[in-house]
């Protein structure tokens, strides 16, 4: 069997520890083991970039740094932390190991208690981490760019369906105000019924041209007062809230929430609009905005008194082009709650729903109200 090499940095200014440790390792029969050394953080630093060595056995006191700030400066180096490292403490600074293992550090041992058994665990193991760590970033990074594929082609796609439906629509449009009194009844409704088509279908296209665009355009985040946005909104609801009869009951002490004004007028009105639309026959819809907070958040309830949603589709009604309805029943395009999702998710965000059928619906937001935190220098990575 061809034995794996693998290249281990040592950077420990005791020359009796670095012995100690490749005597350890040299106890693992399955590798053959070959050793860099260092005894000070700075010229552990140039190795490490010029030989990218398996894995860092980092000491934590250096005579010129220590330990974290030698993690601090190879992630400057470095640009992330990609090197798995296991940390080698004196005994009674496990404190500071368990700082280094949030910086970044896969695994710490207390020198005077290493066995070679353990030291030989520890860096397996620190490098599975890394290896495991390094393919979901690939994943996540494979699947953005896909996502980024994908919305670029809806987008594009719906361009170019525009052109076409916006003749059909025109010459149908014509026809039909020019023939309809000449026409028999069955003609006039085949008519009427082409009209009405591409007019839902240009209402899709645009609603699914305003989803692609999420996320593709760079939104600026700043705070933001949620009674400001609910006035825009119910003002542009304004004639259907009218029509419908509804009662609305909107604090006036909502609290400021940190995104962005045009993803939040698109929540709200996607989420009152749907609760205007999917009333209880003959019950006229009674829409209360609640908000409590929660840490760095606010939680906001949409809650109305509408037809509920059934348990089991309370996940799937997030996901584009899913409804529960027919056009005929209720009309809509399937893309609102996709839109709310996605603009939340933009805003560091989260959104779920709690609906039993004819028991309305109660749509919870989970708002920033500051900014997410600045990334430190050292990224915290848990092991
Ligand atoms: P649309 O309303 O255009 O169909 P949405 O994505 O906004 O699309 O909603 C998806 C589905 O979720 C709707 O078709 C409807 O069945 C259900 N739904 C959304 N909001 C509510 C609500 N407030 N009450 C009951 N059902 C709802």
């Amino acid at each position: 069997m061809n034995k794996k090499k693998l290249k281990i940095l040592l950077v420990e200014d005791s020359p009796e520890d670095q012995l100690t440790f490749q005597r350890y390792l040299r106890q693992d029969q399955n590798h053959i083991y070959h050793f860099l050394t260092s005894e000070t953080g700075d010229e552990a630093l140039e190795i490490c970039l010029a030989e990218e060595p398996d894995c860092i056995l980092l000491d934590y006191n250096l005579p010129d740094m220590t330990g974290l700030e030698f993690l601090a400066e190879l992630i400057e180096a470095a640009g992330s932390m990609r090197f798995p490292v296991v940390m080698l403490t004196g005994s009674g600074t496990e404190m500071v190991a368990v700082q280094a293992m949030q910086s970044g550090v896969q695994d710490y041992l207390v020198k005077d208690k290493v066995k070679p058994i353990s030291l030989v665990q520890a860096l397996h193991s620190a490098m599975e981490k890394v290896e495991i760590k390094r393919k979901l970033e690939e994943h996540r990074l494979a699947l953005e760019a896909k996502n980024k594929e994908l919305e670029a082609f809806a987008s594009t796609v719906a361009h170019d369906l525009q052109v076409p439906l916006r003749g059909i629509r025109e010459y149908a449009q014509n026809l039909q105000d020019r023939y309809s009194p000449m026409m028999g009844h069955e003609d006039q409704a085949q008519l009427n019924y082409m009209v009405s088509a591409s007019n839902r279908m240009s209402r899709l296209i645009e609603a699914l041209l305003a989803y692609s665009r999420l996320g593709r355009q760079s939104v600026e985040y700043r705070p933001i007062p949620l009674n400001d946005i609910l006035i825009q909104v119910c003002d542009d609801l304004g004639a259907r809230i009218a029509a419908t009869e509804a009662e609305l009951i909107i604090p006036p002490d909502l609290p400021t929430v940190y995104g962005n004004a045009t993803l939040l007028n698109q929540v709200f009105t996607n989420l009152l609009n749907n609760a205007l639309t999917y009333h209880q026959p003959n019950i006229p819809p009674r829409i209360e905005i609640k908000a409590t907070p929660r840490d760095r958040f606010a939680i906001i309830q949409v809650i109305d008194n509408g037809i509920g949603i059934p348990r089991q589709a309370r996940e799937e009604i997030f996901n584009i082009f899913h409804r529960l309805h027919s056009s005929d029943r209720y009309p809509g395009t399937g893309i609102g709650l996709a839109t709310v999702k996605k603009s939340v998710e933009l805003m560091g965000g989260e959104v779920w729903v709690e609906s039993a059928p004819n028991q309305g619906s109660r749509f919870y937001l989970k708002l920033l109200t500051q900014p997410e935190k600045e990334p430190s220098a050292v990224p915290a990575h848990q092991p």
